[in-house]
């Protein structure tokens, strides 16, 4: 009789929290890492991985495709095991959860609670469906916007929903300041209160998207989330630190580097890329903030159609016309040694994570549903961050520009994304670890070969280099193979409660 289901023999285990780097026999018994050995280990199926690399999956802390199957599908590609809608959310209520469980996953998902569906109920009686399909439409739209400043009354309705949703298993508070700009900043500060009480995790995108030149620039945005996190005592992650602070990343790295050094507590993420990607009709798109951002209307790609938007009246027709539609924004030119060291900034903050701040594969004006759908269709677009991140951190970050060792880079994926959760959501204890008793997510992947294909003209090129990748102690790809039935991907809720095998009990579960 075998003693492990699966056995993973002979592989480079890099295991970001032990910093053990060096061959290893993993040994895995049904959902769970039974073994990291030294020793040979019998297994029902044994695979021979030796010359690859055996490390955990990677976390996606802000991904907006964990919805889309087709999507999905490149994710597994690129070496993704868990993605979180952390930033969005999926309100109202569990919609985002019963989606997914209706209809299968092959990788782990979760939601934070949705700050900016939840206001626009409250206040303009307008809500989405828990899909970014519908809060996409919802944050294009212009009405949310003229909302203006909540009532006392109306903050602690926005307050009570989302404490309800906590209560249901919502992972945090996802917060896009961003998109509604006009929201107080009381309102602000008391969702962040409400956070701390909690004791859960929020997550901004910053008032002052993109902004460089002051007034309303990134660094008034950085103070807003510095001093409520100072203020509350909550745990604060400041979503996509690199591309809401531009050209000003320095200044606001000082400020959340010297806040965190006197006790603040605030995480962050960045992406490898030099463009964003949001819906045309966004707030912080208006053609007359442009200058404020050092970017242009021709920095703006229209993805429907691939049109540089030529001029601003141009940009005014298309937010008119379809103000749903997304766009590629070139914030930061990735050919310019200047600006891509501004990327390596961003990336290399200490305890930062890497994330995606990936939509779905887009066809016509609908993102791509349907378990049939792959390879997904030839007019399927979207930023190429959403599938090729990860390969892009492994092959160009790490292999070819030396930015970061190997195991540095599968920190910022795995074991770094899972801290920012483990203290409020016990089922992140056991995931971003190579080691006894954490959950089977593992990818085995060419450190010599493994890299992203995806570019703004083609992203449906996907990733190259992993090998296996492996969800709960099931594949999801074999020998680079997709397995389309497989979907062993589970939710992730603040209230699922660990075994008392692995790590300790919160006394707040
Ligand atoms: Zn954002």
């Amino acid at each position: 009789m075998s003693k492990y289901d699966l056995v993973l023999a002979g592989g480079r285990v890099i295991d970001p929290e032990t910093q053990l780097d060096a061959v290893r026999n993993v040994g895995i018994i049904g959902h769970t890492i039974a073994a990291v050995s030294e020793e040979t280990l019998e297994g029902s199926v044994s695979i021979d991985v030796g010359g690859l690399v055996v490390a955990p999956g990677f976390i996606d802390p802000h991904s907006h495709s964990n919805q889309y199957l087709p999507t999905m599908r490149a994710m597994v590609l690129d070496g993704i095991t868990t993605a979180l809608d952390l930033e969005a959310g999926g309100s109202p209520g569990t919609a985002g959860y019963d989606k997914a469980e209706r209809e299968g996953r092959p990788i782990n998902f979760g939601f934070a609670a949705n700050w900016a569906e939840i206001r626009c109920r409250v206040l303009g009686g307008v809500g989405g469906d828990g899909t970014i399909g519908g809060l996409s439409k919802l944050m294009a739209n212009a009405t949310p916007r003229q909302l203006g400043l909540a009532t006392e009354q109306e903050t602690k309705q926005i307050t009570e929903m989302i404490s309800d949703e906590i209560d249901g298993g919502a992972l945090g508070i996802g917060i896009l300041l961003g998109y509604l700009p006009d929201a107080g900043h009381d309102e602000y500060y008391d969702i962040t209160a409400l956070a701390a009480e909690k004791d859960v995790v929020t997550f901004t995108h910053s008032r002052t998207s993109f902004n460089v030149i002051e007034p309303k620039a990134a660094y008034e945005g950085a103070a807003e989330i510095v001093a409520a996190a100072a203020g509350t005592g909550a745990h604060v992650h400041y979503c996509h630190i690199n591309s809401t602070s531009s050209r000003a990343i320095g200044r606001v790295l000082d400020l959340v580097s010297g806040a965190r050094e006197r006790g603040v507590r605030i995480t962050t993420e960045a992406y490898p890329w030099g463009a964003a990607s949001t819906v045309i009709g966004a707030a912080y798109l208006a053609p007359e903030t442009l200058p404020q951002k050092l970017i242009k209307s021709t920095d703006i790609e229209y993805i429907r159609t691939g049109e540089r938007v030529a001029t601003n009246e141009r940009l005014e027709e298309l937010r008119a016309q379809d103000p749903g539609g997304p766009c590629i924004i070139h914030f930061l030119d990735e050919s310019n040694s200047d600006d891509l060291e501004l990327i390596r900034k961003a990336l290399l903050f200490p305890g930062g994570s890497l994330c995606t701040d990936g939509l779905p594969y887009q066809v016509g004006a609908e993102f791509l549903e349907g378990v049939g759908n792959w390879p997904v269709p030839e007019e399927a677009t979207c930023h190429p961050r959403t599938v090729g991140t990860y390969a892009k951190l492994l092959g160009q970050c790490v292999r070819n520009w030396g930015w970061m060792s190997l195991s540095d880079a599968i920190g910022r994926g795995s074991l770094a994304p899972a801290q920012i959760l483990e203290e409020s959501v016990p089922a992140m204890r056991k995931k971003g670890r190579v080691s006894v008793g954490a959950d089977a997510d593992i990818i085995v992947f060419d450190p010599e070969t493994v890299d992203c294909r995806a570019t703004y003209k083609n992203p449906r090129k996907t990733s190259v280099g992993f090998r296996h990748v492996i969800v709960n102690g099931e594949f999801v790809l074999r020998d680079s193979e997709l397995i389309l039935d497989a979907m062993p991907g589970r939710a992730i809720r603040r209230t699922t409660l660990t075994t008392s095998t692995f790590g300790s009990e919160p006394s707040h579960a």
